[in-house]
C-alpha cells in the first residue's frame, strides 16, 4: 500500500523503525512550515538550527535509498497550514495511507488528531523517550503533585542505570549535594573551550527574509549548533572526554570571567536530544561507559548528576506536560500580572546578572539550567510577571525549547502557576543567592548586600514583596516557615522600607 510519512523538525530520528528498508511504496515529507515558524516569536539560531538539520536529515535518509520530499519555505508558503499542505501532497502522489508519528507538542497533536485525511491514517511510537507515553497516565495524576525524586528512582530501578541489583551505587540515590560549587578565579583558566560546529545557513537567513518571517537574536552565518548525527556524536564524546569529570560540581556555577563563560562544563546536547537526533538512551549509556571506563578522573558524583538531568528531570518533565494538557499552558495560580520588561530582548538594564544571561541567550540561543532557574527565573518570579509572555519568552529564546518541555520548567518549575505539581516550594531567593553562585555581583552597579535604597539589589526587596505577598499559601510549608519567622524579628521600619522599594521596583520594572 501505498504511503505517505510526515517528519516533523524534532523527529530526526534515523534509528526509527520506519527506516529499516527503503520502499518504493513509500514517501517521507520534511518540510519547512511557516506555521511553525509564527506560533511564537523565535530566536533566528532556533529557527536555522532546526531548518538546518532537516535538511541534513532528508539527504541523509536519501543517501539510504528512501524517497524523500525534502520541502523549503519557498515551496510551503503557498499553503495555509500543515494540513493544506498534506492534503495537496496526498493528492499529488495519489497515496492510499498517510502516517506521523506522535508530536510531542500537544498543539500538533490536535492538528493531526483532526486531520481528516480521507485515506487511512496511523499514528506510531517517536520510539525515543524512556518512559512508554501510555505509561505517563499510570505513574502521574492531571493538577496533582509528583516528586522528580521518586519518579527518577523508579527510572533507575527500571534501567538499572548506576544500579547494584535493587540499590543504588554509592548507597546512594542523588549526590546533588555534593555538588553545587562556585567557580573560584583559579578554577576559571581551565574551563574548556566548547566544541562548537560551522553550518553555513545563509539560504536559510535569505528565506527567512524573503517570506519576511519574524524573529530576533543574533544571526550567525555559521551556526555552530549540531545539525547532523555525527555532530551530536561529536559533541557528545567531547562532553565525556572534557567535562564531565567536573559537570555536576560546577553544574549551578556561574561567571563572567571567562571566554567560556556561556557554555562551562554543560553538555549543550539538549538541541540535539530534543531534535532526536541522538536518543536520551545513548546519551545515558556514552557517559556510564566513560565513568566506567575512566573511574579514577570520573567520580560517581558526577555521573550521577548528569543521568539524573536526562533519566530523571527530562522524563519526568515530559510527564507534567502530558497528563495536564491543555489546561496547564494557562495556569497562573499566583495571580502575576506584570508585564515582561523590555530587556528581555535587549539584555540593556543595570542588573549585572540578568545582562549577563539575557546577552548570552540573545548571542547563542543558549542558557544554562541555573541561569535560566535562579537568575532570569527568578527575577520572573519574584517580580510577579505574567506568566503567559514569560513563558512566550523562554519557549522563543532557546535553541533546545519545545513546548513540552519548556512549559513545565517555566509555569512549573519556575513560576509556581502550577501551584506545586512540579515544585514542593517557589524557587525563589534574594540576591545573596546569586553571589553565592557566581562572581557577577562583583560587576553590577547595585549593592547585593543592601535591601533598601536606590542601590539595593533589585531582587532582594522583590523578594521579600514576593514572600510576604504569598504568605497565606506558602507559610504553611515547614521548609519556608523559618524564613517568615526571621522577618517577624525585624523592625516594622526595617520591614516596611525593604516593601517600599519591592513596590518601587515593580512600579518601575523596565528601569531597574
Ligand atoms: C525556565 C526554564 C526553561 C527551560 N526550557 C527548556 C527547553 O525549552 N528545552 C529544554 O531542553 N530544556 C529546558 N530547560 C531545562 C534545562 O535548562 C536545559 O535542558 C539545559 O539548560 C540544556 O542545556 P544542556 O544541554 O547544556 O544541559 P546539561 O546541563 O548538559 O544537562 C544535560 C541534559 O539534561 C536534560 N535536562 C537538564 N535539566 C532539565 C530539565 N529541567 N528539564 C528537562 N531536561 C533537563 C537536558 O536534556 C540536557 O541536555 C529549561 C529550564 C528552565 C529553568
Ligand atoms: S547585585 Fe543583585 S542585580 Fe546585581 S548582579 Fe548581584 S544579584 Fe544581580
Amino acid at each position: 500500500m501505498s504511503c505517505l510519512r510526515l517528519i516533523l523538525g524534532d523527529q530526526l530520528n534515523a534509528r526509527h523503525s520506519w527506516f529499516g528498508e527503503p520502499d518504493p511504496n513509500i514517501w517521507y515529507l520534511i518540510a519547512e512550515l511557516p506555521q511553525e515558524t509564527g506560533y511564537v516569536r523565535h530566536h533566528v539560531q532556533k529557527i536555522c538550527a532546526f531548518f538546518a538539520s532537516m535538511k541534513h536529515f532528508a539527504k541523509a535518509l536519501q543517501q539510504a535509498g528512501h524517497q524523500v520530499i525534502h520541502l523549503t519555505l519557498d515551496e510551503t508558503a503557498a499553503y495555509a497550514d500543515l494540513l493544506a499542505l498534506l492534503r495537496a501532497k496526498i493528492a499529488e502522489l495519489g497515496v492510499e495511507r498517510f502516517e506521523y508519528q506522535r508530536p510531542d507538542e500537544w498543539r500538533l497533536l490536535q492538528q493531526l488528531r483532526d486531520f481528516n485525511a480521507g485515506i487511512a491514517m496511523r499514528e506510531v511510537d517517536t520510539e525515543h523517550f524512556l518512559l512508554p507515553f501510555e505509561e505517563i497516565a499510570k505513574q502521574f495524576k492531571p493538577g496533582r503533585a509528583s516528586r522528580m525524586e521518586a519518579f527518577y528512582r523508579r527510572m533507575r530501578k527500571r534501567y538499572g542505570y548506576l544500579m547494584n541489583g535493587d540499590e543504588p551505587i554509592g548507597e546512594r540515590w542523588n549526590f546533588d549535594s555534593d555538588n553545587r560549587q562556585k567557580l573560584k578565579p583559579e578554577d576559571l583558566h581551565s574551563i574548556p573551550a566548547p566544541l562548537i560546529f560551522s553550518t553555513d545557513v545563509s539560504a536559510i537567513l535569505e528565506r527567512l527574509q524573503r517570506h519576511q518571517i519574524d524573529h530576533f537574536g543574533k544571526a550567525e552565518h555559521n551556526l555552530l549548533w549540531p545539525t547532523r548525527r555525527s555532530e551530536a556524536l561529536a559533541l557528545l564524546d567531547y562532553f565525556c572526554q572534557h567535562q564531565l569529570a567536573l559537570f555536576g560540581r560546577f553544574q549551578d556555577a556561574m561567571t563572567s570571567q571567562s571566554e567560556h563563560k556561556w557554555s562551562l562544563y554543560h553538555s549543550r546536547l539538549s538541541f540535539a536530544i530534543n531534535a532526536k537526533m541522538i536518543s536520551p538512551k545513548q546519551v545515558i549509556e556514552t557517559a556510564i561507559t566513560a565513568w566506567m571506563s575512566r573511574p579514577d578522573e570520573i567520580e560517581l558524583a558526577q555521573i550521577e548528576g548528569f543521568v539524573r538531568q536526562i533519566l530523571g528531570w527530562r522524563e519526568f518533565i515530559r510527564a507534567i506536560y502530558w497528563v495536564n494538557q491543555p489546561e496547564y499552558g494557562s495556569l497562573n495560580a499566583l495571580d502575576a500580572k506584570q508585564p515582561l520588561p523590555d530587556y528581555f530582548w535587549t539584555g540593556q538594564t543595570r542588573m549585572h546578572c540578568m545582562r549577563q544571561c539575557i546577552e548570552q541567550s540573545l548571542d547563542y540561543a543558549y542558557a544554562h539550567h541555573i541561569q535560566r532557574l535562579m537568575v532570569t527565573g527568578n527575577f520572573a518570579l519574584i517580580a510577579q510577571l505574567d506568566p503567559d509572555p514569560v513563558d512566550a519568552w523562554y519557549l522563543g529564546i532557546y535553541i533546545d525549547a519545545l513546548e513540552w518541555v519548556e512549559q513545565p520548567n517555566t509555569r512549573g518549575m519556575v513560576l509556581f502557576a502550577d501551584n506545586g505539581i512540579v515544585a514542593s516550594k517557589p524557587y525563589a531567593a534574594s540576591g545573596s543567592y546569586i553571589n553565592r553562585m557566581s562572581d557577577y555581583c562583583k560587576g553590577c552597579s547595585y549593592k547585593v548586600t543592601e535591601q533598601t535604597g536606590a542601590r539595593a539589589c533589585p531582587f532582594n526587596s522583590l523578594y521579600w514583596g514576593f514572600m510576604l505577598r504569598h504568605r497565606e499559601r506558602l507559610g504553611t510549608n515547614p521548609r519556608i516557615a523559618m524564613l517568615y519567622k526571621n522577618w517577624d524579628k525585624r523592625t516594622p521600619e526595617a520591614q516596611q522600607a525593604i516593601l517600599e522599594r519591592a513596590q518601587w521596583c515593580i512600579e518601575n520594572l523596565n528601569e531597574l
